[in-house]
């Protein structure tokens, strides 16, 4: 079987989406009155104990959209409400015992001189985030140690603003890193309610209404502008103060408008330094952060968040196109654009930015909420199962700047991207550039706690899956659902409800594009008009223990990607070649060597990679066979993948290392004498050196 799967997304399908305003508007107050009183009643110490302890937590409603705004298709959580279980709650505590967890203590940059906490250090975006990531992964956890280190930064930004409503240090009044830790601290008010956060919150929106005629947007801040939006209606969602509208729309007017850029899209492949350094302005002019790798990924969610203040359906299908257009000429087949740093066309050992990886997987989860979309599930998913943990060592202790899909050799080649130098694809601290060290905490956190979002008829809606218990109140009645689930590993998902009371409401599962045989039981009983690429609803009254079952089996298939090269699959898993790997510590060659605990780390293979894959009749690979193997510790390791694909290809003695790189790729079919040769392929964020698109062979 093969399936030309590039587009995940199809603009045809998205540009039927509802048109805003037609689902119901219905009013906020329901949930705003469920918000318990008793967290805004206490003292900011009774906060700070709070805050600090790993306490249970009681169970939030999502809070809607205010009108005028549009409602969401779906509304999300409070952070929280979702806590990961089994293999996803494993990777969460590796990271925590990584970076994430010790950062502050080695890394000047989020050390304790940061001008984030009074200090005369860095003052700019690094700490705020770090905070992005560190206040989830540590409410998530319910770890004291993190709950204290993050509560520490938040503490000094609730106590330190200036007396006319900025917050951060004195001495940068730049809006970008702002509007990081506005996200930062939406986030912590939503697990602790401490009653700082919106009067703060509230003081610098005027600030800045006030001064954004004499100090305009600029730069970062101007093309990242949708983000602080998103803060922005987070407020006007609480507090119903209308000039906050306004000043959505004034950072509108000075943001840069992406909606145009995409409507004439004038990046159509790889671009190069010197086309975006004709433009003065040393990489900060309008032309190159309009190519910027991180700035599109936050970028895709601009016109959907714009959606709900304008009201304007052309803006939900320009989101679409947005993605579309992204696909079209910088897809590769980990889900994520090529941008190293800058947009770079869609050859295989072309790299991704991890500040990308995790800003795309953050505007999808924006994304989702507004438009509904189950594709963007789709897409969410691919991403953070396959991109994500690929960019990190097993024990997240050290990370790349860029990854490749066909990534060979991890090394200081200055190898043929866009614009990046000859450190981005070894992993270390902070290779090529401190923006990744400090953005990466947010990934898996956010990701964990998007997996459930609510409906907007006070239901539930299954948006992305990963082992979870989900606690939230509808209609009043407090409902846990418990998915037992060795996703995305297994096919079985199994969903236990637990109302605290019968209760009827709506429950919506994404059934994946892939998932073609999909099935789904409750209590034991078939339902019928499952398919794929959309949610199945549900709408029944619920009991202590009802039991739904979603099977999705996850038949092996393939893609074809650039130059006709070929990609195996397996349900939301990409897989790679497994290629021996020698790891060696930097001690020298870098700009800046990694401080102990952290390392840099070079990557030799010690097996051949070159290799075309047998595709009998042009179908699937031949002699196929999958294991599954157990969960282990360390779930996205090439020793412990918990899957593994067996196959059989020949080498190909043309296709060699370039620069450090696989090079050229040869346009399939390619014929080739060698001996036929098992393959072992394991998923693609278990294999830290890999080749995941091959040449097809026609023998
Ligand atoms: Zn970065």
């Amino acid at each position: 079987m093969i399936r030309k799967q590039k587009a995940f997304m199809s603009h045809r399908d998205l540009g039927r989406l509802p048109a805003p305003g037609t689902t119901s508007g219905r009013a906020l107050a329901t949930c705003w009155l469920l918000i318990p009183v008793v967290l805004f009643g206490m003292s900011s110490a009774a906060i700070r104990v709070f805050g600090a302890q790993a306490s249970p937590r009681i169970p939030l409603s999502a809070v809607k959209n205010r009108e005028p705004l549009q409602p969401g298709a779906f509304n999300p959580l409070p952070l929280t409400s979702i806590k990961p279980t089994g293999w996803l709650r494993r990777q969460l505590q590796i990271q925590a015992d990584g970076l994430t967890g010790h950062l502050d203590e080695f890394w000047p940059d989020v050390g304790a001189n940061s001008g984030w906490l009074g200090g005369t250090g860095e003052n700019w975006e690094r700490g705020p985030y770090y905070m992005d990531g560190l206040v989830p992964l540590a409410y998530l956890l319910d770890d004291p140690r993190l709950i204290a280190k993050a509560n520490k930064w938040i503490e000094w930004t609730l106590t330190h603003p200036s007396p006319d409503g900025s917050i951060g240090p004195a001495n940068n009044q730049d809006w970008w890193p702002k509007m990081v830790m506005l996200k930062a601290l939406t986030q912590y008010q939503e697990v602790t309610g401490d009653p700082r956060v919106i009067p703060l919150m509230e003081k610098y929106f005027h600030y800045q209404a006030a001064h954004l005629g004499e100090q305009p947007l600029r730069d970062w801040g101007k093309f990242r502008w949708a983000d602080e939006v998103v803060s922005v209606i987070w407020l006007y969602n609480r507090t119903g103060d209308e000039s906050l509208l306004d000043l959505a729309r004034a950072l509108r007017r000075q943001g840069h408008d992406w909606r145009a850029e995409f409507a004439d899209f004038p990046f159509k492949a790889k671009t190069s330094k010197a086309q975006l350094m004709a433009e003065p302005g040393e990489g900060l002019a309008d032309l190159a952060l309009s190519a910027h790798g991180v700035n599109n990924a936050m970028a895709l969610k601009t016109s959907a968040v714009w959606s709900l203040v304008s009201g304007d359906a052309s803006d939900r299908t320009a989101a679409a196109e947005q993605l579309y257009t992204l696909d079209e000429y910088h897809l590769l087949p980990n889900g994520m654009f090529s941008c190293d740093e800058h947009l770079a066309g869609e050859d295989p050992s072309q790299g991704s930015e991890l500040c990308s990886v995790v800003e795309t997987q953050f505007s999808l989860e924006e994304m989702i909420g507004i438009l509904g979309t189950p594709e963007l599930g789709d897409r969410l998913e691919r991403i953070a199962y396959n991109a994500l943990p690929a960019t990190f060592t097993n024990d997240m202790w050290a990370h790349q700047y860029d990854q490749q899909p066909n990534q060979v050799e991890c090394s200081l080649y200055q190898r043929d991207w866009a614009t990046n130098g000859r450190e981005s694809n070894v992993f270390g601290l902070e290779p090529n550039f401190d923006c990744c060290t400090a953005n990466l905490h947010q990934g898996w956190p956010k990701f964990a706690a998007s997996l459930w979002m609510a409906t907007p008829d006070d239901g539930l809606a299954a948006v992305a899956y990963g082992p979870s218990v989900m606690e939230t109140v509808l209609k009043g009645v407090p409902v846990q659902v418990d998915e037992s689930a060795e996703y995305p590993f297994r096919e079985e998902i199994r969903l236990t409800i637990n109302p605290a009371q019968p209760a009827a409401f709506p429950l919506e599962l994404r059934i994946p594009g892939w998932a073609q045989q999909a099935s789904v039981t409750v209590n034991s009983k078939n339902v019928e008009g499952v398919r794929p690429s959309a949610f199945y609803r549900i709408e029944r009254q619920w009991t202590k223990g009802d039991q739904v079952v979603l099977r999705f089996p996850m038949p092996v298939w393939t893609s074809r990607w650039y130059h006709n090269s070929v990609v195996v699959e397996r349900g939301p898993l990409v897989f790679a070649l497994r290629i021996g790997a020698k790891w060696t510590k930097l001690t020298q060659g870098m700009n800046k060597p990694a401080p102990v605990p952290a390392a840099d780390w070079e990557v030799e293979p010690t097996t051949p990679w070159n290799y075309g894959l047998i595709l009998p009749g042009g179908g699937l690979p031949s002699s196929l066979k999958v294991i599954e193997k157990p969960i282990g510790d360390f779930p996205f390791s090439a020793d412990g993948a918990p899957v593994e694909i067996m196959t059989e290809g020949r080498r190909l003695p043309d296709w060699k290392l370039v620069d450090g790189s696989a090079g050229p790729m040869p346009v399939s079919p390619v014929s080739s004498q060698e001996p036929v040769e098992t393959l072992t392929l394991i998923p693609y964020g278990s294999a830290k050196l890999r080749i995941t698109a091959f040449p097809a062979l026609d023998n």
